[in-house]
């Protein structure tokens, strides 16, 4: 057996590993190197594989940095099974497509720089959409045999709707050989999806292999995040500001919509409008209601109604006109937008607007990476550059850290610990230095004793 780490090794993205086993090369994830658009071209472009090395794929996730090299294979003219979740498939469907829509931005604009020396986009969105011919939807917790003597069985990573942890168990004389791939593994309580499920077994895994990209931090709980937000909303509401939440469109839009609908029926949020102003975000919450299967059937909202989507508060924005007008719109209000990380999409012109009136409020609710516009308002910049204008900060900036959407500390702890018996060896990936080591250490103390921290292109024989 080998195990080759193709990306995501010492640093966040790109996750990709290759396992070569029973004369098979299964791909665990496909994805994309995400950062400095120069920079990250040149790492996705620079593919280790022919689509002749591959045999399988098996995709934890529909994340980009998971899933966004996927459409590079495709054009390549890999053809072979992809097995995921449905609701990955899914979402992967508007995912894909919508990252080869930006490839084919950011080639206009590298092309510009690089006086046309660049033939083509990395891949297009047409590109991307086609990427599900070949998906196949693996219910969870169910073992399917992906060739003779290798049986895939996913589990719920609690992360983003549809994520799975990977187990695979590989007939070999005496027992089986047993590999554990993490995925990205979310967090307890958070709304909509279940918590993350540990692959348990009384065989301790032979090969395991983790996330760790909060493995030095512990978060707020999911209840404290939602006292914060309906605290926000009062607040904010009562002084006559709207409130902006930069969020990603897949996951954390419609946890923010699934909150305040609670918040509502609650009665625990004045009646003010929310609106959702991004067509991927639309798109993906029409995805989120096709997989109620998938839905933590333990939460009230999830039990009370089947629309949890929709109710009288909320408006989704698909059109540029309308989305213009709302920043003409007087009085309080909530606008939900991507980008995530305020770095492109709609919530730019919101900012645009709304930065320097100090009743406004800018909520972030998600990771902000260095260099980014979010990043800049967080750390209490007193201006900020917008399309090319200086932009005053009148508005108040607050941060809800609750929502994070990867397992902290003891979460990844416990995780660990709800496998059974420790594993034999184990591989930290997904993670930023700081993060990896902390997670080789907590897993060291946790009793296993075999732990490395590949780089990128290592192999292994196991
Ligand atoms: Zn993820």
């Amino acid at each position: 057996m080998r195990l080759t780490f193709f990306g995501a090794a010492g640093e966040v993205t790109g996750s990709m590993h290759l396992l070569e086993t029973a004369g098979k090369r299964i791909l665990l994830d496909c994805g994309m190197f995400q950062g400095r658009r120069e920079e990250s071209r040149k790492k996705n472009e620079n593919f280790p594989l022919a689509p002749a090395d591959v045999d399988a794929i098996v995709l934890s996730h529909a994340h980009i940095d998971h899933a966004g090299r996927l459409p590079i294979l495709r054009k390549r003219g890999y053809r072979g099974p992809i097995y995921c979740t449905s609701a990955t498939k899914d979402l992967c469907a508007i995912m894909l497509a919508d990252a080869g829509f930006i490839q084919e931005k950011d080639w206009q604009f590298l092309n510009k720089r690089h006086r046309n020396s660049l033939p083509e986009p990395l891949y297009t969105a047409e590109d991307g959409a086609a990427v599900p011919e070949t998906m196949i939807g693996v219910p969870y917790e169910h073992a399917t045999e992906i060739f003779p003597g290798i049986a895939l069985t996913f589990y719920d990573a609690g992360h983003i709707l549809g994520s799975a942890s990977v187990v695979l168990d590989i007939a070999t004389p005496g027992r089986p050989t047993r590999f554990v791939f993490s995925g990205d593994i979310g967090r307890t309580g958070l709304p909509i999806i279940r918590d993350p499920k540990p692959p348990a077994s009384d065989q301790p895994a032979d090969v395991l292999i983790i996330e760790s990209t909060y493995a030095n931090r512990v978060h707020e709980s999911v209840a404290q995040a939602q006292e914060l937000l309906a605290g926000w909303v009062n607040k904010v509401s009562k002084r006559g500001g709207k409130i902006f939440i930069p969020a990603f469109a897949v996951g954390r839009a419609q946890e923010l919509i699934y909150e305040l609908h609670g918040l509502e029926r609650a009665d625990l949020i004045p009646d003010v409008p929310i609106y959702v102003d991004s067509p991927l975000a639309v798109n993906a919450t029409d995805i989120f209601r096709l997989h109620p299967e998938a839905f933590d059937k333990t939460e009230q909202l999830i039990r009370m109604t089947d629309d949890l989507f929709h109710f009288k508060l909320v408006s989704y924005v698909r059109k540029v006109e309308e989305s213009k007008r709302l920043n003409e719109r007087r009085g309080p209000a909530v606008i939900i937008a991507a980008s995530g990380m305020a770095e492109s999409g709609r919530i730019l012109h919101h900012l645009r607007n709304g930065l320097d009136d100090h009743r406004n409020l800018v909520l972030m609710v998600g990771f902000q990476a260095s260099h980014t516009l979010g990043e800049r308002l967080r750390s209490g910049a007193s201006e900020v550059k917008i399309f090319g204008e200086e932009v005053k900060v009148r508005a108040q900036v607050a941060l809800i850290s609750g929502y994070s959407a990867h397992a902290d500390r003891p979460e990844l702890l416990a995780w660990t610990n709800g496998l059974g018996p420790k594993p034999r060896r184990a591989f930290v990936v997904h993670g930023e230095q700081d993060r990896l080591e902390g997670m080789a250490s907590l897993l060291r103390e946790a009793g296993v004793s075999d732990v490395a921290i590949p780089t990128l292109g290592q192999a292994f024989e196991l």
